[in-house]
């Protein structure tokens, strides 16, 4: 749960969280809840980048047949391949510079990373409509569940 929590606010305001103003687990599973519910794909990718891919592969057929539904591909082999590519690079191309941060630290200072922008990721090399689509959707609902726990914890304190 907190590795979860960790990774979707980032460790060191979780440790914050947890240290100063003393919010426990439970505290974390109140907050998580219900975003799942409003949000299946952002909890899902919290879940992939913790290791564990099951509600991801669930949430695919579900992508798989909104971007066929639009066509932004033919059939279901080029949906996965589309699925498989945008998530690959959401998940496993973090940036060298700040490591998946988004921002790097001068003195006590958090700067956006000047190498991606704040993207925290390497550019993706696609100019596939489809893998696009999914990888924009995949990190809108990221972050959207990001904000949305942000700020659930911080009705908390
Ligand atoms: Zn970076």
């Amino acid at each position: 749960m907190t590795d979860l929590v960790e990774r979707a606010i980032g460790t060191a305001y979780s440790r914050r969280l947890t240290d100063t103003w003393h919010l426990t687990d439970i505290d974390f599973v109140r907050a998580l809840g219900g975003i799942a519910m409003h949000n299946p794909l952002g909890v899902a990718v919290w879940r992939a980048r913790s290791g564990d891919f099951r509600d991801l592969r669930h949430m695919a057929k579900l992508i798989a047949s909104r971007i066929i539904d639009g066509e932004l591909v033919h059939d279901h082999n080029e949906a996965r391949v589309a699925i498989n590519r945008a998530a690959n690079h959401l998940l496993f191309s973090a940036c060298e510079w700040c490591r998946g941060a988004g921002q790097v630290f001068s003195g006590p200072h958090a700067q956006v990373c000047p190498l991606c922008d704040g993207m925290g990721e390497e550019p993706f090399d696609s100019d596939d409509d489809a893998e696009i689509w999914v990888l924009l959707e995949m990190r809108k609902c990221e972050a959207a569940a990001t904000a949305e726990l942000r700020r659930r914890l911080a009705g908390m304190l």
